[in-house]
């Protein structure tokens, strides 16, 4: 499999290079040349595969021969290596709970794969010591922290806005030590981000380190996302219609993850695209002009996004048509009052908990079956996170404090670690050089 540039200016690179670039030179994403086809075969066997095998057969095609197949077998099994349950929450909706992996956010399963590919290629010796470099608004940062914990030949820097992560996140990112270092900026996620990027553009510091991205533009962080869309169908009732799938979608990766295990052959029906205030897609569905916009913030925060980074793949996945991306895609907007309204509703009349994310994706996905009978029996959303991860939001419709679960109470009392820096450039480089 070889991956070219969307902006069509540089040249095809295999998995490895897509890997450890993050980017094209020309800074386009990655995509791949074909989309592989699932066999009729294993879809048949789908229910009865393990985990780690659903997860070989799927990635193997992607990853091309860059790394030997019992290296990979055993990457596939770590990455996978937790629970997706499908959980009935009301008639006609379940909740493919993504939470189960060690910071409680469907992140892990991206950041697990990509930093032990990353590790491949580093003990393989071709490549350099890599430094990967990250901002973070809150679980991007602890995934991967947590994902390359003890990685060898790979060492992390994060960059998180002081005070601007819940309590749990602050630890998953602080607590670790090891190969994880974690920078406490003194400004917005923004500050974080616009520091990073002048960092990746820094020639001096580039001879210095091998430095590279782990957010969803990554190869290897975004196409296992397809992996927990073939475990919900090993789930989903035999003989049952496909389900419309609602996807609470900042960056678009894990929206665009789904659209592309359906286009190999993974019976999913129609997709949403569950977002808050934040509105470039929806708006782009509606009017057909798609326009990025600053972020504003809301309670589901990591999907405060104004100029979602993998959108172009999904136009790309439909070629750029779009009536039939419209067939196949819609989507909706939700505002923090029915956030809360609908973790309230869901929690009084069904005691299951939703995060704000899970709930942005529960209340599009009603209303759209509001407005399609034939969608009322089959719907599904994906569960992003953990509710305890935040508490400024459903401890006061619970009434009391979060049962903290047994990865969270791990990291308590461990002592917090970060470098505190202003938001100044030389000071990120002074860090790294
Ligand atoms: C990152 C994140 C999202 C958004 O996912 P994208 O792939 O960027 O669209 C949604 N929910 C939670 C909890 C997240 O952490």
């Amino acid at each position: 499999m070889k991956y070219y540039s969307l902006h069509h200016q540089s040249p095809l690179v295999d998995f490895r290079t897509a890997t450890i670039t993050g980017q094209a030179p020309d800074g386009g994403l990655y995509f791949p040349e074909s989309i592989p086809t699932f066999s009729p075969d294993f879809l048949r066997a789908l229910r009865g595969l393990s985990k780690a095998t659903v997860a070989l057969n799927v990635m193997r095609p992607y990853v091309g021969g860059t790394i030997p197949e019992v290296d990979l077998q055993r990457i596939c099994a770590e990455a996978v290596d937790f629970a997706f349950p499908l959980v009935p929450v009301v008639d006609g909706v379940s909740s493919l709970e993504l939470f189960h992996g060690p910071t409680l956010a469907f992140k892990d399963v991206g950041a697990r794969f990509m930093s032990r590919c990353l590790g491949y290629f580093a003990k393989a010796g071709d490549t350099p010591a890599v430094t990967v470099l990250v901002a973070t608004s809150g679980d991007t940062g602890g995934a991967v922290a947590s994902g390359f914990l003890g990685v060898p030949g790979v060492e992390v820097v994060i960059l998180y806005p002081s005070g601007k992560v819940s309590p749990v996140q602050e630890q998953q990112l602080t607590t670790l030590g090891q190969n994880i270092t974690a920078l406490e900026v003194s400004g917005t996620f923004d500050d974080c981000q616009a520091l990073v990027k002048q960092a990746f553009r820094d020639p001096e510091l580039a001879r210095r380190r091998f430095l590279t991205s782990a957010n969803s533009i990554n190869v290897a962080r975004w196409l296992p996302q397809q992996l927990y869309y073939c475990f919900a169908m090993q789930q989903w009732p035999a003989g049952a219609p496909a389900p419309v799938v609602a996807v609470p979608s900042g960056n678009f990766g894990n929206l665009c993850a789904g659209l592309l295990a359906q286009a190999s052959g993974l019976p999913l029906g129609h997709f949403i695209a569950a977002c808050n205030a934040n509105e470039p897609v929806p708006a782009y569905l509606r009017t057909g002009t798609y326009e990025p916009r600053p972020a504003v913030p809301t309670f589901s925060n990591a999907m405060d996004v104004g100029n979602p980074s993998n959108f172009v793949r999904i136009l790309e996945l439909f070629d750029n048509d779009l009536g039939r991306l419209r067939a196949a895609l819609s989507a909706d907007t939700v505002s923090d009052a029915d956030t809360v309204a609908a973790i309230r509703e869901v929690w009084e009349q069904r005691g299951y908990l939703l995060d704000p994310h899970g709930a942005v994706a529960y209340t599009a996905l009603r209303r759209y079956q509001a407005r399609h009978p034939e969608a009322a029996s089959a719907g599904m959303i994906l569960a992003t996170a953990h509710p305890v991860k935040f508490p400024g939001v459903v401890e006061p419709v619970l009434g009391r404090a979060i049962e903290l679960p047994e990865v969270v109470r791990a990291l308590q009392g461990r002592a917090k670690r970060s470098v505190p820096i202003a938001v100044n450039y030389e000071e990120l480089k002074a860090h790294l050089m």
